[in-house]
């Protein structure tokens, strides 16, 4: 689970890690309000959505007047922010962050991840601070440190001290006990919170001397939310994409693609198969819809229905291997969902496995319109010929 920036600074603040001060606005006026509470000017305007880059999309700005920050405000919520990680058609921004600006010495990156080949967590630091670190360990891998932590043992100070022999020029002591302090304070942050990533791109030592978070992220495992349950509040539903909001409450893995051919399969695996025989006939799949391997007359009633929700689907492939799942569940479920939405799109059905007779006769004597497909290659040709 993702969370805003502002959420995971209040978890730093909660954990002693500085943050600069800030407060989160709705609207323009609310941001000038807003301002008005927080040291200034400079002030910096922060569009708060999920996707990391908001720098060079325009989603972080300076204002050095009311006047600017209320411009700033507008322009960021009037339109949707395109940055490298939201897709081209960008992420409505419906809060900002509003906090004050700092003067800038020095920037590093910190954070931690999981290291799964090693499983366990690994902080990495890199004096190369405030740019994509994937682009910095292409680049200059030499510049990113990486220190694996035991968890039995925790972070250990020579492994802080392992960061700062490379630093040139030396940092003054205070300052790298500050750093150190720091370390330990997100090590504890992320052990404790079950996160699976935290990251602070940059942490900056200001003009004045002073360590700050300007920037954080926080990922959770969404496994442990059962535990963290003040963590699961924060989860906000306007990040997700509407239907695979619905499909996952309905616990359908549903992921939303950019073709036109609704696929509904049951298995994952078979699911990808699907995919790739759709693409090698030359057709695009819309969606990634895994019904399950026990999936009810009732999910696959709410699989047809989101498939048929995303406009852009022009044909449906409903590609069933029966195993667990019964064919004659799967034929149920689309013919209640017939009678529920009309499917005004070409339906193409596989159906193998289990009761598969029972099944097929299930659809034959119901009003549901559909071709049968005699194996996956037929059937990915099919669907790709109602498409082209
Ligand atoms: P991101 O682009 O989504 O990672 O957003 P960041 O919070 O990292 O902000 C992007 C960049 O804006 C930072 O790397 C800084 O260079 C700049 N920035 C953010 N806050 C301040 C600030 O208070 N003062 C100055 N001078 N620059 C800032
Ligand atoms: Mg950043």
């Amino acid at each position: 689970m993702k969370v805003h920036e502002f959420q995971a600074k209040e978890l730093f603040r909660d954990f002693g890690i500085p943050v600069p001060s800030g407060t989160v606005a709705t609207s323009p006026s609310k941001a000038v309000d807003g301002a008005k509470s927080v040291p200034g000017p400079p002030w910096v305007v922060k569009a708060q959505i999920h996707a990391g880059g908001r720098g060079k999309g325009g989603g972080v700005r300076l204002a050095n007047s009311f006047e600017e920050v209320e411009k700033a405000a507008d322009e960021i919520l009037s339109h949707p922010l395109i940055t490298p990680q939201t897709g081209a058609s960008g992420q409505k921004v419906r809060q900002l962050l509003i906090e004050e600006g700092l003067d800038i010495d020095k920037e590093f990156y910190l954070g931690i991840v999981i290291d799964r080949k090693l499983e366990c967590p690994a902080m990495i630091f890199s004096q190369a601070g405030g740019m994509e670190i994937e682009e910095v360990s292409a680049q200059h891998p030499e510049l990113v440190l990486i220190e694996n932590i035991d968890i039995a043992h925790g972070l250990m100070p020579y492994q802080t001290r392992n960061f700062f022999y490379v630093l040139e020029p030396l940092p003054d002591k205070s300052v790298l006990q500050e750093l150190s302090t720091i370390m330990t304070k997100l090590y504890a942050l992320f052990i404790s919170k079950d996160c699976s990533l935290v990251e602070i791109n940059p942490l900056v030592i200001t003009k004045s001397g002073k360590i700050v978070a300007l920037d954080a992220k926080i990922n959770f495992d969404d496994n442990a939310l059962f535990r963290q349950k003040e963590i699961a509040q924060f989860n906000d539903p306007y990040e997700m994409d509407e239907l695979e909001a619905r499909a996952s409450e309905y616990n359908l893995n549903y992921i939303r693609l950019d073709g036109n051919v609704g696929a509904m399969v049951n298995g994952a695996g078979l699911a990808m198969a699907t995919m790739d025989v759709i693409k090698l006939a030359g057709a695009e799949p819309a969606n990634f819809l895994d019904v399950g391997g026990g999936a009810s007359e009732e999910m696959v009633t709410n699989g047809i229905k989101i498939i048929l929700s995303d406009k852009r689907v022009k044909a449906i492939l409903i590609n069933i291997f029966g195993g667990i799942m019964r064919c004659d569940v799967l034929a149920r479920g689309v013919v209640k969902a017939a009678k529920e939405v009309e499917i005004n799109v070409p339906l193409i059905v596989r159906l193998e496995g289990t009761n598969v007779e029972e099944g097929r006769a299930i659809l034959q004597n119901s009003d549901v319109d559909f071709s049968v497909a005699q194996d996956m290659e037929e059937a990915a040709k099919m669907v790709a010929e109602q498409v082209s």
